[in-house]
């Protein structure tokens, strides 16, 4: 994602603490007194300029969503845009997902979202990919049991490869679509990078996998 230098952007997250939590780690296992309720908690891993996470909080105001982003100038706008909304069910970290478990308890999430993360194509950078085993490892202690992990992207290779990864994982795949608009999911929210790729003509590729329970 195309990243900006924004001045601003400390004094914003300074004012608005509301919206990206600082010190996230302080509130593992309590984040819904952060929202002051006990609905469900979804969380979108690279969340980029929030698009998907304010539609879906608009779509699901029962839900409660956070939005984990690793850039501080991409995390602004995201912010910028949840502000605009007025949604109250939603919180944005700056983080890397790397830190997950110093994040959320065990069993803290119920579902996880990964949007067109980046596809890290060369095999020596197979680590860094987000759907990397270890990190799959994270995912599982986090979520419930039978949690859901949905995954978008425009990447045939990171799709392919995802698959491989969830299955060697023993994880369900539930829902694969190989071209996500033609199937015409009335509840699907786009991302930005998926309004910009759909709009070249690209397919989008879709999967719910879950893990297996106890
Ligand atoms: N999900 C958005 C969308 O679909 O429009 C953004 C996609 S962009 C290709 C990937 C985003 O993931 C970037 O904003 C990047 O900073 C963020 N990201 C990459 N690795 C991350 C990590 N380890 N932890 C948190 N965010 C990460």
């Amino acid at each position: 994602m195309r990243q900006r230098n924004k001045p601003w952007a400390d004094d914003f997250l300074r004012v608005n603490t509301h919206l990206v939590i600082p010190n996230p780690s302080e509130h593992n296992k309590r984040w819904s007194e952060v929202f002051g309720n006990d609905n469900p908690i979804h969380v979108e891993v690279g969340t980029g300029k929030g698009q998907f996470i304010v539609g879906m909080a608009k779509q699901y105001p029962h839900i409660n969503f956070i939005g984990i982003e690793l850039s501080k100038s991409v995390i602004v706008t995201a912010a910028e845009k949840v502000q605009e909304s007025g949604q109250e069910n939603i919180r944005l970290i700056q983080e890397n997902a790397e830190n997950l478990l110093e994040l959320f308890a065990e069993n803290e999430v119920s579902t996880l979202y990964l949007n067109f993360s980046d596809p890290w194509p060369k095999n020596k950078h197979e680590k860094r990919r987000l759907t990397f085993r270890k990190f799959l490892t994270l995912y599982e202690t986090v979520l419930k049991p039978n949690g859901e992990l949905i995954f978008k992207t425009d990447n045939r290779g990171l799709f392919e490869y995802s698959l491989v990864s969830f299955s060697g994982y023993r994880m369900f795949l539930q829902e694969v679509s190989l071209d996500l608009h033609k199937d015409h999911d009335p509840e699907n929210v786009m991302t930005e990078y998926e309004e910009k790729f759909s709009a070249k003509g690209q397919p989008i590729y879709r999967c719910k996998a879950v893990f297996q329970g106890e």
